[in-house]
Formats: structure tokens, sequence, C-alpha cells
């Protein structure tokens, strides 16, 4: 396993470049509306991870209610799987909470599945298949 990326909740993806971009030098590779989370997310690779700055696309996204609570932040960890499904089962035998039972599909085409804050010490969870080339 490996961190596949932190998720940071922003109102304007285009003004927090300025920081992780322009300032730390970090470079935007990636930029896409996931319409399934009410997200546009801009990927910012550094070392084998990368930062996903997440703007809410619309009122009920779940990154606006996030803002409104923190005005901003690290919102989630993403742990990257061989296997979501197998990762997914073996959480829920050993009684953790999941957001999604089943895998959803993210940014670029992976497989994503969420585990609920209550099970993993306060932090929002997210678990990623890549996608097979
Ligand atoms: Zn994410």
């Amino acid at each position: 396993m490996k961190i596949n990326h932190l998720g940071i909740a922003t109102k304007d993806i285009s003004e927090a470049l300025k920081f992780w971009g322009d300032a730390l030098g970090l470079e935007n590779v990636h930029t896409e509306v996931v319409e399934d989370q009410k997200v546009r997310v801009a990927m910012l690779p550094i070392g084998e991870s990368r930062i996903e700055l997440l703007e809410p696309t619309s009122e009920d996204s779940p990154i606006t209610k996030f803002l409104e609570k923190r005005g901003g932040g690290i919102h989630h960890i993403a742990v990257e799987v061989d296997d979501i499904e197998a990762s997914l089962a073996k959480l829920k035998t050993q009684g953790m909470r999941l957001i999604d039972e089943n895998p959803r599909i993210g940014a670029e085409g992976c497989l994503v599945a969420f585990v609920h804050p209550s099970s993993t010490n306060g932090v929002l969870l997210e678990l990623v298949q890549k996608k097979e080339v």
C-alpha cells in the first residue's frame, strides 16, 4: 500500500494553485470534474504521491459542507490498494464503517471507496485502485 494522494478542500482551485503551484513549485498535471462527487480536482504530483485539490461544483457537494464547517484543509487521505473489493470485504468483516460498500468511479477512472471517519480515528479515508492499463 502507499499514499495515493492527500485531498485538500479549497473554495477555488486557481486560488489554491497560487500557493501549491506558483509558490511551492508543484505542477498541476491533471484537472477534471468528477460528476459523481460534485467536485473539480487538480492533481499535483509530489514524489510517488500527489496533492489533490478539491473544489465544489455545486451547493450540495460534500466539499461545500466541509468548507462551511472548516473553511478548507485536509479533507481526506487516499490509500492505494491492489484489490479494492478485497480491502472493502476485509474491513467490513472487521466491523469497520464504510461510506461506500461498493467502489465508485473516481478521478482518472480509478475505483474508489470511502471509509467513515468513525472507524479511522477521525480521518476520512479513501481507498483507491488504479485503473488497469
Ligand atoms: Zn481523493
